[in-house]
């Protein structure tokens, strides 16, 4: 039978046929927000979503391609894996997302992404090499180079970071030359490593959260700490809201999550005087926060880029 040309419209108007795909998340925390909300995204998109312990994968690697195993069990094929690794076991978890790559599975994070994102001193050269804004900062080991180090980035008030901080636990503000100085002899009492950073003033203890997703800023916040505190992390009791962002901030966020090759990333930067100055660009950035504030399923746009990366339309079918 000849369909009517409405019916026709409508069936090649369907959304695209995609195959249901088996995807994995690599977490150590199923129950919290980001992975959560993740599993129910790939379900409600028709995908089986499993819940993988990073920590408890363990490895066969031999000459002909990888395996991963699993609580005695060798890990089936997955289409893609969403590794959401945590700062403490970066070096593990990394080892088995390569396994993961070397059997041909999409990693939303690939290994070298999340370990350049994870090595302050590696991130900030990557993004200085592409000429991504950001504050002046400068590194050193030998405690006799301290006070070069505190010109190098225009003396103080500047900002110190233990490279091993998150959620902004390892972050100081020296509002005086003396005062860097001490933070930074106490630094290297501890053989701690760290940066030197100029501090951005007028960012006014406010920070933006610009969310990627496959090459798109697909939303963003701009986050305050509490007041008297310079830093924004929602993890120090800081607040978030919408905003909306320049067209300079929006092509810095994407090119910084680009030249640190992560499909999704949560780029942090500053509105500095002179422009954007991106702070770092988290491999796993948090759902929870983002979602809430910008109304926003990221999840759901995060499993749709995964789509689009390996599971290409099916062949329309033919309308007899
Ligand atoms: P962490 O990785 O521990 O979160 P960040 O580098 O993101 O450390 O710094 C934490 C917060 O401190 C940022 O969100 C920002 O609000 C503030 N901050 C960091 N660096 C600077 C800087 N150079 N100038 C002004 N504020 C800064």
């Amino acid at each position: 039978p000849k369909l009517s040309f409405d019916a026709y419209r409508d069936i090649t108007r369907q959304k695209p046929h995609r195959r249901a795909l088996r995807l994995a998340v690599l977490t150590r925390e199923p129950d919290n927000y980001s992975t959560r909300a993740l599993i129910a995204a790939a379900e409600r998109r028709g995908h089986a979503m499993e819940v993988i312990d990073t920590s408890r994968c363990y490895m066969n690697i031999r000459g002909m391609g990888g395996e991963v195993h699993y609580d005695g069990r060798r890990l089936p094929h997955y289409d893609a894996v969403i590794p959401r690794i945590g700062a403490s076991i970066t070096s593990y978890g990394t080892a088995v997302v390569r396994q993961f790559e070397g059997m041909g599975t999409y990693c939303l994070a690939g290994s070298e992404g999340i370990t350049m994102s994870r090595d302050k001193l590696h991130a900030h050269q990557v993004l200085a090499r592409a000429r991504i804004g950001m504050p002046t900062t400068a590194f050193a080991r030998s405690p006799k180079d301290s006070g070069n180090l505190i010109s190098l980035v225009g003396g103080a008030p500047l900002v110190l970071k233990l490279l091993e901080s998150t959620q902004g636990k390892g972050v100081v503000l020296a509002e005086t030359r003396k005062a860097a100085e001490s933070v930074i002899s106490a630094f290297q009492g501890l053989k701690a490593d760290f940066l030197v950073q100029s501090f951005v003033k007028e960012a006014a203890g406010e920070d933006i959260r610009c969310f990627v997703v496959g090459g798109k800023v697909v939303a963003s916040m701009r986050r305050k700490g509490k007041p008297d505190d310079f830093r924004s992390n929602l993890h120090q009791g800081g607040t978030a809201e919408t905003v909306r962002i320049s067209k300079a901030e929006r092509e810095v966020a994407i090119r910084a999550a680009r030249v640190m090759k992560l499909d999704a990333a949560g780029v942090d930067l500053l509105r500095g005087e002179d422009g954007p100055k991106v702070l770092e660009v988290n491999s796993s950035p948090g759902l929870e926060g983002i979602e809430k504030t910008s109304q926003k399923d990221i999840a759901s746009l995060i499993i749709g880029h995964i789509e689009t990366k390996v599971a290409p339309r099916a062949p329309r079918s033919r309308v007899r």
